[in-house]
């Protein structure tokens, strides 16, 4: 919560490796995730600005073979004081997606979160690509 009302930043890295659940849907597990986590307030609230680029192998649904998709993900969460302030907003905005303020916010989770939410639902080449790798 303070975090986030002083506008505070936080940056780093995280090894694929080390998201256990991406581990079944990446082709491969090399690599990082840069992150960028910055406080805010936006309209009164504190906000939490989360920042994610990577790039992850994904299997091609088209000609059957890897390749690499890069994500840059950037998302915005409201910060609740307590469980008691999120139903609120949430009464408001069903769909809110907004964090409850936790002094152990557990980075991992979160970035692995925003990447399993962000693969697309079909993973393909980008068009007129297929096949042009290992051939
Ligand atoms: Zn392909």
């Amino acid at each position: 919560m303070r975090f986030a009302r002083a506008g505070e930043d936080q940056s780093g890295e995280v090894r694929l490796a080390d998201l256990d659940r991406l581990e079944d849907v990446l082709v491969s597990n090399e690599g990082v995730v840069s992150y960028r986590i910055r406080g805010g307030l936006r309209a009164g609230r504190p906000v939490l600005r989360l920042e994610l680029d990577t790039t992850v192998m994904l299997l091609c649904q088209q000609c059957l073979e890897p390749y690499r998709q890069e994500l840059r993900i950037e998302r915005e969460f409201p910060v609740a004081r307590d469980e008691a302030q999120l139903g609120l907003w949430e009464r408001d905005d069903p769909l809110l997606d907004a964090l409850v303020a936790d002094p152990e916010l557990d980075v991992l989770t979160l970035v692995e979160d925003e990447i399993l939410l962000s693969l697309p639902v079909a993973p393909r080449h980008a068009e007129g690509e297929c096949g042009q790798a290992g051939i």
